[in-house]
């Protein structure tokens, strides 16, 4: 069998790795336009600040390593074209454009996503950038240690543009984050937690002008970005802006090829098959069932890609394996504060067309009796459904690494479990790491009051 893989981003390597282990007699063909393999966007953050000093290191894999397996590694090679009755790719040489064509049995797209660019006056201004891939990670790199850059406007307070707030923010500049939202990580968490991070970062130098948007970028004879105008009619210098506004599937291509929706996401089923059953099609590109919901939507994280990854190449032949319905479980710092979320929040819940209900509490990671330098306070909410009393989402923060509660309410969502069957489920205490009852069976014992 010819496996043909199109993208070598998270989707894409996993693709490649489940068919080595599923099909070890495959052909593998795997397609990349970029002059890399496997970059990992989510390792951006640590070449930013410096804990990781090699870019080529963030990544999955290396060319030889892929080709010892006896995967045919094809960089600079851009997919433009499938004609799915032949079985046939259109391959372009994105150096020298040279167009040939390749055959494959079965094709597994991974095509991902590329940034929104903000359609406002000055858009085409120098020093506008982006956060995604090995490009921009080299450009942002060096940015951060420009002298003459120091004012930098991050467009988006989502998961990106709070890493590259932080980044900038860390390597000494002043950082400006703008946002249409009222909160930051608008759609992550609720405002008892973002009230408390937004204080964190205006108290690392970082000014937050929320409930606005950017109306145009200002340049100078250089054209070069001096300064951002938002839509209250606000002004401020900006010597670079880093854009993370969303994203958009980079899937224009494929029209009439496979089925696209409205948004131009790739249809599939949750074998990952999509509207032609040789062609698969997997991660950002693609929607995947929330758990909370049971309703598919775009949720962008390379542990749902790898996970559809995995499911593509298992159903190659047959029907073998649906993908997992997720909760879009994550976690990232703020400065001091560490978080992490999963399922629906109060802040999401209308859009997702769901009542809920919801308990916050507070208390300390470990036994009060331990001191401060061992301890802290951790902030802690769970969402529910206040009919069927089923676990719908949690969020946790603390300025100690509390996030892994969250894979555990990430598995109770998965099994419709109740906040009854939380209040007393079973975690361990030991007073260098846990309270007598976890914080999940605190908040959940809270929720059977309520309800009751
Ligand atoms: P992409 O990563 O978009 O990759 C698509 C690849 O396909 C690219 O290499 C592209 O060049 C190639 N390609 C596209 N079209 C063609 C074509 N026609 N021919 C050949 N090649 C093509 N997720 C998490 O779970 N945890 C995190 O901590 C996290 N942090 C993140 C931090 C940042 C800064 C960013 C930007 C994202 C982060 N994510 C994180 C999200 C995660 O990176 C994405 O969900 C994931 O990359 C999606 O993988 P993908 O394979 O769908 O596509």
């Amino acid at each position: 069998m010819k496996v043909a893989v199109v993208g070598s981003s998270h989707g894409g390597y996993e693709a490649v790795r489940g068919v080595l282990q599923q099909f070890p007699d495959a052909h593998i063909d795997w397609y990349e336009k970029g002059d890399f393999i496997s970059f990992l966007s989510c390792g951006m953050e640590l070449y930013l600040q410096g804990v990781v000093k090699d870019v080529n290191s963030v990544s999955y894999a290396t060319i030889p390593e892929m080709e010892d397996k006896g995967v045919h590694v094809h960089i600079n090679s851009e997919v433009t074209n499938i004609d799915p009755d032949g079985h046939k790719l259109t391959v372009v040489d994105v150096q020298n454009g040279q167009e040939e064509s390749a055959d494959y049995d079965k094709l597994i797209l991974s095509v991902g996503a590329t940034p929104f660019k903000l359609p406002v006056a000055g858009k085409e201004l120098q020093n506008i950038y982006a956060m995604r891939g090995r490009d921009w990670a080299i450009k942002l790199r060096e940015a951060e240690v420009k002298p003459d850059i120091k004012n930098v406007t991050v467009v988006g307070s989502g998961y990106i543009g709070i890493e590259a707030a932080e980044s900038f923010a860390k390597a000494g500049k002043h950082v400006t984050i703008v946002d249409t939202n009222p909160t930051i990580l608008g759609t992550y968490l609720d405002t008892e937690f973002t009230e408390i991070l937004e204080e964190e970062l205006k108290a690392n130098d970082v000014d937050l002008r929320l409930s606005q948007s950017v109306k145009e970028y200002v340049g100078n004879s250089d054209d070069k970005v001096t300064s951002v105008i938002s839509t209250t009619g606000d002004t401020w210098d900006a010597d670079l802006v880093i854009e993370t506004a969303g994203i958009r599937p980079a899937t224009k291509w494929l029209a009439g090829i496979v089925d696209l929706d409205d948004h131009g996401m790739i249809k599939t089923d949750e074998y990952q098959q999509t509207s032609n059953p040789d062609i698969f099609a997997v991660g950002d590109a693609t929607e995947i069932e929330f758990a909370p919901t049971g309703k598919k939507q775009l949720i962008a994280l390379a542990s749902n890609a790898r996970r559809q990854g995995r499911s593509a190449a298992a159903n190659l032949e047959g029907h073998k394996r649906k993908t997992t319905a997720v909760s879009g479980s994550s976690a990232l710092h703020v400065f001091n504060y560490k978080f992490a979320s999963t399922g629906v929040k109060d802040v999401t819940a209308e859009g997702l067309g769901v009542d809920v209900e919801s308990v916050f509490v507070t208390d300390t990671k470990v036994p009060p009796f331990v001191p401060a330098e061992h301890n802290a306070e951790v902030f802690f909410k769970l969402t529910y459904d206040p009919k069927t009393r089923v676990v719908m989402g949690a969020q946790i923060m603390s300025k100690m690494d509390t996030t892994a509660n969250i894979n555990a309410i990430s598995l109770a969502i998965q099994q419709h479990m109740t906040v009854d069957d939380l209040a007393y489920a079973d975690f361990f205490f030991q007073p260098g790491f846990d309270r007598p009852w976890n914080i999940m069976n605190v908040a959940a014992q809270k929720a059977e009051q309520k309800l009751d």
